[in-house]
């Protein structure tokens, strides 16, 4: 199934608590096994699953840290409708 969402994470605000990765319903975040500048195993995405439901957004304790990204779907093809176009009709005083 195709993405419908995407996540970033900004490494430098991620103090590796896990609770995102605790949090997402399709596992796709996990702690990685190198170590940031605080000393902690920042989290990141895997780079497929992400259905932009927002959960590990609201988990997150650190403002900042993640940002999660809806993808917009692929337009329909417009219909035609056989409803008239214009504006409202006023009654006349
Ligand atoms: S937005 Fe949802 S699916 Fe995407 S990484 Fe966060 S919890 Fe997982
Ligand atoms: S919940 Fe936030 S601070 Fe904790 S590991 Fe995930 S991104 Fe990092």
């Amino acid at each position: 199934m195709a993405a419908r969402g995407k996540v970033t994470i900004d490494v430098e605000e991620c103090k590796g608590c896990g609770l995102c990765v605790e949090s997402c319903p399709p596992k796709c975040l996990e702690l990685a096994p190198e170590l940031s500048a605080y000393g902690v195993h920042p989290a990141r995405y895997t780079g497929e699953g992400c259905t932009g439901c927002g959960i590990c957004f609201y988990c997150c304790p650190e403002p900042g840290a993640l940002t999660v990204y809806r993808l917009l779907a692929a337009k329909k093809p417009a219909q035609s409708s056989a409803a008239p176009s214009g504006g409202s009709h006023a009654p006349a005083l």
